[in-house]
């Protein structure tokens, strides 16, 4: 069984080891894996967020990852012999307002009412916790399981890994997807086919843009833009991953332990434009400035933007499509390397002959309601 995964993201890379893991012949087809906004990512892995809290299905996948995540990044680690970064630390949330404070409670009772552990906070806590945090931090919410990856690490790791597990990677742009009744490879720019007896599209927001699809296949997957700024100290900046919660938005500052201090994000929707703008970074540094009033004595690094995949309806698109052989990968949004675990499992399940695991069942391609395909 030869599979083919068009984009080496970390939803394409993850499904590709774990499809490996499962003795299945892999072939991954991208110009740049590990380059778009799997690369810009700030790889937090946040307890259940405002986008989570109406929507069961989602939380259950999400939640179903949060629990894999240990596991599925040792044994990553092991394999590859790369450290992904992992933390499992908590992620710190504060508020800087009258309106977060309100927020952090509604979200505390909800964590409550779905058994994920988080701790009320007082200003003179968070600040025992932070003592570079600004005086107007009211008070906080630590999720003491939760924490982040370093997205760049992590993908290092997987293509570590599909290497050592005797996957293939080319590197071309996939032109067309090839179906004759069913799915049976890839047409490549630089010419030539691959071959295979499943496709797995996995390209992010360009994954709709594929030749070769007939029409309904695969939702239109909307691009939103993130910028995000990299910032560098000397040793760890922050204790642990934190969100302020500022004039009804967030800014999340994720530290790593090599000094870096991950500053994002901005959303926009401007199609895929990725130009990165005085606006946006006078924004997150701004918010920023805001949590950590020392932020701007750190030296600067980088600065990028990327293009999240968001599917017509939010909701990431996971497994079979109504062409035989085809299937899906894509659709993760803000939260695609939270939730890579959970759907790197569930697409192996499916390649190998198994049915869509239960939780990723909602998030099937042809679920009809808003997904868009089939
Ligand atoms: P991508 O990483 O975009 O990968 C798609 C791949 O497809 C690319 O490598 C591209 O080269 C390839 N491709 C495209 N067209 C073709 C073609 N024709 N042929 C072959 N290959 C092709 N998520 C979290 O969980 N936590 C966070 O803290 C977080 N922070 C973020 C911050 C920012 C600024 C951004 C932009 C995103 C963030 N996200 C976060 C979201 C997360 O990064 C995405 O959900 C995830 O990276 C999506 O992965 P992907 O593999 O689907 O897409």
């Amino acid at each position: 069984m030869h599979i083919v995964i068009v984009g080496g993201g970390v939803i394409g890379l993850a499904t590709a080891w774990r499809a490996l893991a499962q003795g299945l012949a892999v072939t991954v087809v991208d110009p740049e894996p590990a380059s778009r906004a799997s690369y810009a990512s700030a790889g937090m892995l946040p307890p259940a967020n405002e986008q989570l809290y109406d929507d069961e299905p989602l939380r259950r996948l999400y939640l179903a990852s949060r629990d894999r995540y240990p596991s599925f990044v040792a044994e990553l680690e092991e394999v590859s012999g790369r450290s992904t970064g992992h933390r499992r630390d908590g992620v710190l949330d504060v508020a800087l307002d009258t309106v977060a404070v309100a927020d952090l409670d509604r979200a505390h009772r909800f964590h409550k009412a779905h058994g994920i552990r988080t701790e009320a906070l007082t200003a003179e806590e968070c600040r025992a916790y932070e003592p570079r945090f600004a005086p107007s931090v009211r008070g906080g919410l630590l999720a003491p399981d939760d924490g982040a990856v370093d997205p760049r690490r992590l993908t290092a790791a997987l293509l570590a890994a599909i290497e050592r597990l005797g996957g293939t990677l080319v590197t071309d742009r996939v032109t067309d997807v090839l179906i004759e009744g069913r799915a049976t490879g890839v047409r490549l720019a630089g010419g030539g086919t691959v071959t295979g007896d499943r496709t797995v599209l996995a390209a992010g927001c360009w994954t709709h843009l594929l030749g070769g699809l007939p029409p309904g296949v695969v939702p239109q997957i909307r691009p939103v833009k993130g910028q995000i700024l990299r910032l560098r100290s000397d040793g760890p900046f922050l204790h642990r991953t934190t969100r302020g919660l500022v004039g009804g938005s967030a800014v999340y500052l994720v530290p790593r332990a090599d000094g870096e201090l991950v500053v994002g994000a901005t959303y926009e929707e401007l199609g895929y434009d990725t130009t990165v703008t005085a606006g946006g970074l006078a924004e997150l540094l701004g918010k920023a400035r805001a949590v950590l009033p020392e932020v701007t004595g750190l030296a600067f690094a980088e600065v990028s933007a990327a293009l999240r995949p968001g599917s017509p309806d939010d909701r990431p698109l996971i497994g079979a499509t109504s062409v035989p052989d085809l299937l899906l990968a894509t659709g993760h949004f803000r939260i695609g390397v939270q939730l890579c675990a959970v759907t790197a499992d569930a697409l192996a399940a499916v390649l190998s002959g198994g049915e869509l695991p239960e939780a990723a069942r909602p998030f099937s391609p042809v679920r009809g309601d808003g997904g868009g395909a089939g």
